[in-house]
């Protein structure tokens, strides 16, 4: 591997720890088409190459897929569970390693980078505990003749493609469930952040799991290598986190092989503040659903929606937070925010910021880049922001917080049910007739009430409308891997 001399020696040792070449069928090879770099954020420079896949190169992970396919289907399900346990604790014990790996690839501070391995080994611990108690039911059929059996069986090989913005944890929730349910397993990592899935899989290979159940292939010419794969006949599911653009392109594509499907697209999460909420809770709920993942995050308030009566007050005070919060390269102590994870994502947050202001809205704090090299954005916040500026209606993707008013719980549901994604929407209020009614009125996926955070390895974690279809996590999570089949019996 090829690394930048702007290093630590900590740094280049945790990036030379790293398998860089496509794994399939439990070894690690070259990919036909060469390399592909990936940068730092925080320094735009090349740290690392990777394999980069052809066609060829995915058939033959997907062929190792298959091959195990049966024999990895019949394996005792407390098997499953317990190489699962076992790469929960190997993360565990290795997380400061992996954390610093995520920084480097992927710029988040390394507080964010401990959360999201701590959140991403959880989907093993949670599946490990799941993968015993797939279970099929039994009764008698209404007209007592004949007695109905289901069993859930794997769907059988399944195909994930993953984004950049949580390097590890939309990896280990497919694949904890996979594995637990008895499924094989081709991961495309974003092309940006490759590096965590990769180390993942040396782990997984640690802690037991047979060659061939888990395969990774990296490769910069994704719609050609990626289509191939969802044509090909062996293939049962697809699975894709990532945005709706391209998960539209994807649906379509899966319907020649009547794909099973799990779709975890975009957001535009509203947060909405009543005028009875906590203000002091609301504004440690706001940072925390803003600056998670500096707001690179599908579940990322998008939105403040906040009554008009406690507008001005919610505002200056998240702009105070806001504004106190220190912005820097990742690795390095005591830093809140890192840098976007490319130019054009920082050029894109940068020209929703203008849109805004040049429609009449007042910057808070922020308001702009920072520094010349990487590609750092301000916390920002703008109040008196026009209902028709292209922030309210597009995923900000950055550490952009705007905020408009309502005057009637009414106006409320409709204005944050006014946009096409449905996975979350958050709010604030003490009034438990209203956060019933509101959680009711809601179009979307998720709620949290009172709380700036859904996400939890126990929960059902999902959209409607644009942002998708399917569940990662809960009891549900397992049920995208499972097929029911019914069995009639005379008696
Ligand atoms: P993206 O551009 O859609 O890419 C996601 C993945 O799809 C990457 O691995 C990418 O590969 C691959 N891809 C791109 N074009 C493809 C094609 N034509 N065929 C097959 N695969 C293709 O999204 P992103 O920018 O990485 O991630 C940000 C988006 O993900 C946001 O919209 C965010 O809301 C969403 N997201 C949703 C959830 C959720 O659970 N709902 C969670 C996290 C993120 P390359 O890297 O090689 O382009």
């Amino acid at each position: 591997m090829s690394t930048t001399t702007g290093l630590s020696s900590r740094e280049s040792a945790v990036l030379a720890g790293v398998r860089t070449g496509l794994f399939i069928g439990g070894e690690w090879r070259p990919g036909s088409n060469g390399v592909v770099a990936v940068d730092d954020p925080s320094t735009g420079e090349v740290i690392a190459e990777v394999a980069d896949a052809s066609v060829e190169d995915a058939q033959a992970a997907l062929a190792a897929a298959v091959a195990v396919q049966e024999s990895w289907a019949a394996t005792a399900p407390r098997e499953r569970g317990e190489i699962l346990r076992r790469a929960f604790e190997l993360i565990t014990e290795r997380s400061e390693d992996l954390a610093l790996l995520m920084t480097l690839e992927m710029g988040k501070p390394l507080k964010e980078s401990r959360g999201e391995i701590a959140y991403a080994a959880e989907f093993f611990r949670w599946f490990s505990e799941e993968a015993v108690r797939i279970s099929g039911r039994y009764s008698v059929a209404p007209n007592g003749a004949t007695r109905l059996l289901t069993m859930k069986q794997p769907v059988g090989p399944c195909l994930f493609i993953t984004p950049w913005n949580f390097p590890l944890a939309m990896g280990t929730r497919k694949i904890g469930p996979a594995v637990a349910a008895g499924c094989t397993i081709v991961v495309k990592p974003a092309t940006q952040t490759p590096l965590s899935m990769l180390a993942l899989a040396g782990i997984m290979t640690e802690a037991g799991l047979p060659e061939g159940v888990l395969n990774v292939v990296t490769t910069s010419h994704t719609g050609q290598v990626m289509g191939e794969l969802i044509k090909d006949s062996r293939l049962r599911k697809l699975s894709f986190t990532g945005s709706t653009e391209v998960g539209k392109k994807l649906v379509a594509q899966s319907a020649e092989q009547l794909l099973r499907i799990s779709m975890e697209l975009g957001g535009n999460a509203p947060f909405l503040v009543f005028g009875d909420a906590d203000l002091d809770a609301a504004v440690d709920g706001a940072m925390l659903a803003k600056m998670r993942n500096m707001g690179e995050a599908c579940t990322a308030a998008n939105r403040f929606i906040v009554h008009e009566s406690v507008a001005d007050e919610f505002s200056r005070r998240l702009a105070d937070r806001m504004g106190a919060l220190t912005v820097g390269r990742g690795t390095l102590d005591g830093i809140d925010v890192g840098p976007l994870v490319d130019r054009p994502s920082q050029v894109k947050v940068g020209e929703l910021v203008q849109d805004a202001v040049d429609k009449g809205a007042t910057v808070l704090t922020g308001g702009g880049t920072v520094g010349e090299q990487g590609y750092f954005f301000a916390p920002t916040v703008l109040k008196d922001v026009a209902p028709d500026t292209r922030l309210l209606a597009e995923e900000i993707f950055g550490p952009v917080a705007p905020v408009t008013t309502f005057s009637s719980d009414d106006e409320a549901v409709r204005l944050a049910n006014d946009t096409e994604y449905g996975l979350v929407a958050y709010f604030f209020s003490k009034d438990l007739t209203r956060a019933l009614t509101v959680a009711e009125g809601l179009d979307t996926g998720m709620v949290g009430i009172n709380q700036g955070i859904v996400s939890n390895p126990a929960a059902p974690f999902g959209g409607v409308k644009h942002s998708g279809f399917g569940r990662e996590g809960g009891a549900e999570g397992i049920e995208e891997y499972l097929d029911v089949k019914y069995v009639g019996i005379a008696l």
